[in-house]
């Protein structure tokens, strides 16, 4: 996959479906795109297709959340990290597990280099419901 035109919430989740297929546990999904790009759109519709049934919405009192489905996954959104060297070396441990699929909102908000990164998925307005989005790796 790479360059792809959805035009709407729905084509955006059935996009993420396909990349979910070819995932693994210990995989870590980097989604970046400004807000209300469409992260936790395209972490939703990858979550179901993984088995997750719980509601997937960004995580709020949390850096991240943990659902269960055939794997278990971990969705992370790093908005609120404001200086990554005040923060907590182990901060992301807990969600970063070997047994996980992990997809990331807002990767660049930490410095760290990503291990075990199989997707970077970037997406943009595109005018209205469409959206470019790009799925490297
Ligand atoms: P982010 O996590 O990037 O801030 P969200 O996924 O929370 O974005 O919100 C995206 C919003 O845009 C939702 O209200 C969604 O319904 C809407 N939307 C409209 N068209 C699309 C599209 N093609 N892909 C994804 N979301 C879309
Ligand atoms: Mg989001």
């Amino acid at each position: 996959m790479s360059g792809r035109r959805t035009s709407g919430p729905a084509d955006t989740e059935a996009l993420a479906a396909e990349l979910a297929a070819r995932l693994e546990p210990g995989d870590v999904v980097l989604v970046a795109g400004e807000l209300g790009a469409g992260k936790t759109t395209f972490v939703r519709g990858a979550s179901r297709a993984l088995g997750v049934t719980d509601p997937v919405v960004s995580p709020t009192f949390t850096i991240g959340r943990r659902y269960r489905g055939r794997v278990p996954v971990s969705h992370l959104d790093l908005y609120r990290i404001d200086d990554p060297g005040a923060e907590d070396p182990g901060l992301l441990d807990d969600y970063l597990t070997a047994d996980a699929i992990t997809f990331v909102e807002w990767p660049g908000r930490l410095a760290e280099p990503w291990e075990n990164v199989a997707a970077r998925v970037t997406i943009s307005h595109a005018g209205g419901d469409e959206r470019l989005i790009s799925v490297e790796g």
